[in-house]
């Protein structure tokens, strides 16, 4: 990535950046103080029209300041800002590339989610916030980070959800907003937490839910999304 590249954008659209940038600055503090990522680890993107403003590489969140925007455009190239992109810019792209709908992408290394994909390739149906993703989410298998290789198989993970794991390494989940991406972060991470809970009482496993019951609560879940954010076609 270079890093002589300074762009400004001014007016209406130098606006939205601004905000946007704030809720992105805002939302990689909260995986820091929830406990999702340890330090400089994880990263947050949002969409601005065809701008991706992305956290930096290596700069502790509580220090981004206004000025620190960075951005790049949907071909990975710096548009916004002199710091350099988070080296996981392969998997955000490959998000918005693909006709997900995304507006936005949290990637974490939460512990529990981290922990169930050292175990299995796909999280068992334990809860129904399951469909609130998108059906059982999987475990893309384990790549380099920030490799073209992660990233494919993350967008394999992710077919039909909005949300996987990465084995060994961390989650994905994105959304119409940071908000939605962040708190279905939160729900993949509270799922991983409760099948690990469930499952490590010894001569017991954990009741699971059937196809059937998971398409009822799919249902119910599409009426309450077309309510909330009608631009929510994931
Ligand atoms: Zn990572």
């Amino acid at each position: 990535m270079t890093r002589s590249r300074v762009g400004r954008v001014g007016g209406a659209a130098g606006e939205r950046a601004a905000t946007a940038w704030e809720e992105l600055v805002a939302t990689a503090r909260r995986t820091v103080a929830d406990g999702l990522v340890v330090g400089t680890s994880g990263n947050v993107s949002v969409r601005v029209g065809d701008t991706v403003l992305v956290t930096p590489s290596g700069v502790p969140y509580d220090r981004l300041a206004p000025d620190d925007m960075t951005g790049v455009d949907l071909d990975g190239r710096q548009v916004l800002g002199t710091l350099v992109p988070t080296s996981e810019l392969p998997m955000h792209l490959a998000v918005y590339r693909a006709d997900t709908g995304a507006r936005a992408v949290v990637h974490t290394h939460a512990v529990h989610a981290t922990a169930v994909s050292l175990l299995v390739p796909e999280l068992p149906p334990v809860h129904y916030m399951t469909a609130a993703l998108g059906g059982p989410v999987r475990v893309a298998p384990y790549a380099a980070y920030g490799s073209d290789e992660l990233a494919r198989a993350m967008l394999d993970a992710l077919t039909g959800r909005t949300g996987c794991l990465l084995q060994n390494h961390g989650t994905v989940t994105y959304g119409t907003s940071l908000d939605q991406a962040y708190d279905r972060t939160a729900q993949l991470e509270w799922m991983c937490r409760l099948w690990l809970t469930a499952s490590s009482v010894p001569g017991r496993s954990p009741s699971l839910l059937t196809e059937t019951q998971l398409a009822e609560v799919t249902e119910r879940l599409r009426g309450y999304g077309q309510r909330t954010d009608e631009r929510d076609g994931s």
